[in-house]
């Protein structure tokens, strides 16, 4: 596996995730912002102006976010340290390549996960050769990076994950329940066994998780927003992210992978 960093260094990067997405005014941004436009709260160093008080300033959604690490790899490496605001000829470009570098780093975030789970088995191989093609395409000059079929790669990073995932899920008397894709918005989950399940993409806002052991749980693309982990075990869990993570409800006692930092507004 190439040795790219798949965590955001926003110390590094061109304030990128404050300029390039388009903001609706919600519970997550206090304001509207269209696409390709600097949030008024960004500084001329790039650094955010009220990052000590986002969530009292209405915007939570910011401390949810996460770049994996490319942020800094196209403002560093992609367009080789030149900012947005000295060369503005290189904007747009550089603004169509972050969203493709940021999910080509996520699906190289989930891959190094499943590399873990299938280490020594034949299934390593093809974890390996699919990583190495995601990563030579995040490693391409801004007009290769624009001509990525995102909807392939995905689809081909979606299949083995989920190949990865039945086979880590299945041992200890098989998978548990397939709720991949449910609806389970604002429902009571405390009293079922979740243990082994794939919640693959399910809806689950507001949902309470409190004190479910989440062992072996396959969370990839679970929209967690608002749910309640408070006492919840993920610690096992599988493909869970940090956005998903601080767009959640916990406490001290919710148990997280050892790669995930406990969101600081959980404390
Ligand atoms: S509020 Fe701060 S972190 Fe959020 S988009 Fe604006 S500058 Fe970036």
């Amino acid at each position: 596996m190439a040795e790219v960093e798949l965590a955001a260094d926003c110390s590094r990067c061109f304030g990128l995730c404050c300029v390039v997405p388009s903001f609706a005014a919600s519970a997550d941004f206090a304001i509207d912002k269209p696409a390709a436009t600097p949030c008024p709260n960004l500084a001329q160093d790039f650094r955010c102006g009220i990052h000590t008080e986002l969530r009292p300033r209405g915007f939570a959604g910011c401390t949810a976010y996460d770049c994996f690490g490319a942020g800094q790899r196209v403002s560093q490496v992609t367009f080789g340290g030149v900012d947005w605001r000295t060369s503005p000829g290189t904007a747009a470009q550089m603004y169509a390549v972050f969203p493709v570098v940021r999910e080509l780093h996520e699906l190289r975030r989930h891959l190094g996960e499943a590399a873990r789970l299938v280490a020594g088995t034949d299934l390593a191989v093809e974890v390996s050769a699919l990583d190495a093609e995601v990563e030579a395409h995040a490693a391409g000059t801004p007009v290769a990076l624009q001509e990525v079929d995102l909807a392939r790669v995905g689809a081909a990073v979606g299949a083995l994950l989920a190949t990865v995932s039945l086979a880590s899920r299945s041992g200890g008397g098989g998978p548990g329940p397939d709720l991949s894709r449910a609806d389970l918005v604002g429902s009571d989950q405390r009293m079922r066994d979740l243990r082994r399940a794939s919640l693959r993409g399910a809806l689950l806002l507001g949902a309470d998780l409190r004190g479910v052991d989440l062992g072996r749980t396959d969370l990839l693309g679970a929209d967690l927003r608002g749910a309640r982990l408070d006492g919840a075990d993920l610690s096992g869990s599988l493909f869970v992210t940090g956005p998903q993570v601080a767009s959640a409800r916990g406490d001290g006692a919710t148990r997280l992978p050892c790669e995930l930092a406990r969101p600081d507004h959980w404390t």
